[in-house]
């Protein structure tokens, strides 16, 4: 459930109407529902309810500030892959020791950083780079707390880009020589093995791989115990996914999966961190757009948009459906016909969607990508010159600009000219 509705024909945020905004900040644009963002961090958070348990938002899914200050002050804290990420957690006011460090390629600085402004935990991919982050947090004269990511051979059945459970995939080390490395781990002084890490994938639509992976985390917990390693906390990942056609089957609800959770770990007394980050954001956002043209073809029609494969990327690199509205509700019975809806870029790539019924469409009209707050924004780019699109936050009745349309001085003045020209 959404707080994106109809209303009086109209398409509303909460409660602004989406045609207001696009004429305050023109398209195309995304914009992010409050209250949406927020009953979705509670469904996880309810979900848990009677363990101990930290929600830490994956904000690589969309990582506004704005967006991070709405779910932090809820409680949630962050799960950051990347320095900047880290930063960023910071410059929001989450504290460090809410924010969880993952990654396969965490760099010396970037460790330092966290170190030094506080971390509740690396959650380490790879022997090399448990020797790294305990060197720094040797020269730091702290210790650094980790968990060790462990990659249990389970196939997460979603799309191959976002499949990392795989014995073949880069992240975490083998399960099977868990054991050797969590030794080694318990070597190093720079080090506190606190527990156990494990992300199999995103967008999936089934509970079975999530049983198999922490089955294998549950008895992997008994036997590191055994060999005397204190295991208090498990770092469950994220990965649940989302309905994106309405159409669809929905995939599992968070009170599904928090019962599965609790009847594969719950036995074990340890501490829950999940690290959701699309089911959170991806249904509470939208990217409107405008149609620029109506052009018709060989046997079809194209709508051409304002907003292109730069704005929003998942359609070119995951072949994503998006379910795309009208910003004025059709009219009742109204005879829908097909479309090929694509962007101005000059990719054949930058195609949104074939053949999609569509009410009939004329220039200026505006439309909707539903489920895009997740991987959208994030992902964007300014290809072919594009400026970055503003994000804007909804909350009730208000509206914010959340990230300002760059001016093309701005792009342009980025560039700087050697002095051989
Ligand atoms: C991407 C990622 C997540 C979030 O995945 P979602 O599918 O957005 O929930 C969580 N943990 C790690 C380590 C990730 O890389």
């Amino acid at each position: 459930m959404d707080h994106f509705l109809y209303r009086d024909g109209a398409l509303y945020a909460e409660d602004v109407p989406i045609s207001e905004i696009a004429a305050a900040v023109g398209t195309p644009f995304y914009v992010y529902s409050t209250a949406t963002l927020l009953r979705h961090y509670k469904l996880f958070d309810d979900a848990l309810e009677g363990t101990d348990h930290l929600v830490c938002y994956a904000m690589k899914a969309a990582s506004n500030q704005a967006i991070l200050k709405t779910l932090a002050q809820a409680g949630a804290g962050m799960d950051v892959v990347s320095g900047g990420e880290y930063l960023r957690a910071k410059a929001a006011g989450v504290p460090g020791d809410k924010i969880v460090f993952s990654g396969v390629g965490k760099t010396v600085d970037e460790i330092r950083t966290a170190l030094t402004g506080g971390i509740r935990q690396f959650n380490v991919e790879s022997e090399p780079e448990m020797e790294v982050i305990n060197a720094v947090a040797l020269e730091l004269g702290v210790v650094a707390p980790i968990t060790v990511r462990v990659n249990p051979d389970v196939d997460a059945k979603t799309h191959a880009k976002i499949a990392t459970g795989k014995s073949e995939n880069k992240f975490g080390i083998p399960i099977a020589r868990a054991s050797e490395v969590y030794a080694r781990a318990a070597s190093l002084p720079g080090l506190e093995v606190i527990g156990i890490d494990v992300h199999i994938g995103s967008q999936l639509t089934e509970l079975e791989p999530f049983e198999l992976a922490y089955t294998k985390v549950a008895e992997l917990t008994e036997r590191l115990r055994a060999e005397s390693h204190d295991i208090r906390r498990l770092d469950l990942g994220g990965g649940l996914g989302i309905p994106y056609a309405r159409s669809n089957d929905a995939p599992p609800l968070p009170v599904e999966y928090g019962a599965l959770i609790k009847k594969t770990l719950g036995h074990l007394g340890c501490e829950i961190e999940i690290e959701p980050g699309r089911l959170i954001a991806g249904n509470a956002g939208l990217m409107v757009s405008k149609v620029i043209y109506v052009k018709s073809g060989e046997g079809r029609d194209f709508l051409i948009l304002d907003g292109a494969m730069n704005d929003l990327i998942r359609p070119a690199m995951y072949e994503a459906h998006h379910d795309i509205v009208t910003v004025q509700e059709p009219v009742p019975g109204v005879e829908q016909q097909p479309y090929d809806i694509v962007g101005p870029v000059c990719e054949t790539g930058d195609t949104f969607a074939k053949q999609r019924n569509m009410p009939p469409l004329a220039p200026g009209d505006l439309v909707a990508f539903r489920s895009a707050g997740a991987y959208g924004a994030v992902m964007a780019s300014e290809y072919n010159t594009r400026p970055l699109i503003p994000e804007v936050l909804v909350h009730g009745d208000q509206f914010a600009v959340i990230r300002e349309r760059p001016s093309f001085d701005e792009i342009i003045n980025r560039d700087t000219i050697p002095v051989w020209l």
